[in-house]
């Protein structure tokens, strides 16, 4: 492993001040970073460990959820606010990862998690999300679990968070601090497509934390569910997931969230599928047509062309799922 020097953030400004400097990483749960360093991926000259503000908080009001960025991924998924209000974010969260891991990873940690694709944890390979410029070892290479949504010529890497889709279904914002102070960003404009630059992730500017996320009350999310779909029952990666939630009346959708998982680049909000299912009755052939509607864009590389109509039998059993309790 790479030396690096290590330092406890005292206050947020210091946090921000000490995670702007060039060569430093952010540690809180340490889960995806020490690996990745490990594997000699991130070699950061300076770790700046933030797990001492206190932003460990999960609140629930009639306004809506704020879970704090330093939250762990098994409190919040215990809580019973979350459970009882928002079972998508409960079920993503339990569907992630090991025990053992979610007792030590974060919230903030896990919107910022790393892809899987094997080239990028591979310093031997190109990639050119890891060494901008190198190529793309995915597009002729193993690309069974790569993104069929949201990719380009330079980068087919899924994004990895069960969480991130969850949120995104629920219209999430994303508090941020920096040098220049706090601001919002939807959860959904956070994360960014690869396009010719797919070293750049998030919306984050040097510097910049999460501090918490929010999450709005609606009578949708009481009836919204997580579907992940992996290759094996845990401690696994999704081939496709999906988190959608719905509200019922009279015998007619009358608000939908779709987000897809494991098929794109970054959590993937099925916008048109929703508008699809409004003003129709919860039965089969509406979530089928949803689910096409979903996957309209999707563009299969050699070895993933499964995965299309995988996400969309999700979709509608997801949708079926939830219009149970709806
Ligand atoms: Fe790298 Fe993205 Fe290609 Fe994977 S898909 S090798 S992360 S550029």
């Amino acid at each position: 492993m790479h030396p690096f020097a290590y330092r406890r953030a005292q206050d947020a400004d210091a946090a921000s001040a000490l995670a702007g400097a060039a060569g430093s990483d952010v540690i809180a749960g340490g889960t995806d970073l020490l690996q990745l360093m490990k594997d000699d991926v991130r070699r950061p000259n300076r770790l700046i460990d933030i797990t001492g503000l206190p932003w460990t908080r999960i609140e629930s009001g009639p306004a809506g959820l704020r879970l704090g960025a330093l939250a762990r991924m098994s409190d919040v998924a215990d809580a019973s606010a979350v459970r009882d209000n928002y079972p998508v974010i409960s079920e993503a969260l339990l569907a992630s990862a090991s025990p053992q891991v979610r007792n030590m990873a974060t919230i903030g940690g896990n919107l910022m998690q790393r892809t899987r694709c094997v080239y990028f944890r591979d310093v031997a390979t190109a990639c050119n999300k890891r060494a901008p410029g190198s190529g793309c070892s995915a597009l002729d290479g193993e690309n069974r679990l790569h993104a069929v949504l949201g990719g380009s010529a330079d980068c087919v890497a899924t994004h990895a968070s069960d969480l991130a889709v969850a949120l995104v279904a629920l219209d999430a914002m994303v508090l941020l601090r920096g040098a220049s102070g706090e601001r919002r960003v939807p959860l959904d404009a956070f994360h960014l497509l690869p396009g010719d630059t797919p070293e750049r992730e998030t919306v984050l500017q040097p510097g910049e934390l999460i501090v918490a996320v929010e999450v709005p009350a609606a009578p949708h999310a009481r009836r919204s569910h997580y579907l992940k779909i992996r290759d094996r029952a845990s401690f696994e990666f999704a081939l496709a997931s999906a988190a959608v939630a719905l509200e019922v009346e009279g015998g007619v959708i009358r608000q939908s969230r779709i987000a897809l998982g494991g098929v794109a680049t970054k959590p993937w909000r099925a916008r048109a599928a929703e508008a699809l299912l409004a003003g129709r009755p919860p039965v089969p052939a509406t979530f089928v047509a949803a689910a096409d509607e979903a996957l309209a864009g999707a563009r299969p590389l050699q070895q993933n062309g499964f995965k299309i109509e995988l996400a969309k039998r999700t979709v509608v059993r997801a949708l079926h799922t939830a219009a149970q309790g709806a």
